[in-house]
């Protein structure tokens, strides 16, 4: 017996028998459909996510002012720790860090 594993669900591992028999491909080829289109979802989903906290928090450094004091843009989220600490987005941050350094 010959087993190919097609994908690997969140809760489940499929696998197929192989027989020669186009039933078992047309099984194998939907599994793995559903499996691209169900991964594709999260991904898509998960995304979404991130760009709806990154609209919040663009939309609180609006309201609060929170702009980098070098380049006066906003910082992204993802900087914004960097930002709380040294007034600066994460790149400036980075390049005053550089200068100091240097
Ligand atoms: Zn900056």
């Amino acid at each position: 017996m010959i087993e190919h594993n097609v994908g690997v669900a969140p809760a489940k591992t499929y696998y197929a028998e192989a027989d020669g028999s186009g039933l078992f491909r047309e099984l194998v080829t939907v599994l793995e459909t559903q499996y691209h289109a169900a991964m594709s979802y999260i991904k898509n989903l998960e995304q979404e996510q991130v760009e709806e906290e990154e609209r919040k928090w663009q939309y609180v450094c609006q309201k609060r002012n929170f702009v980098c004091e070098r380049c006066g843009t906003y910082p992204p989220k993802s900087e914004r720790d960097v930002y709380f600490e040294t007034g600066f987005c994460g790149a400036c941050a980075h390049a005053a860090e550089k200068m100091k350094s240097e």
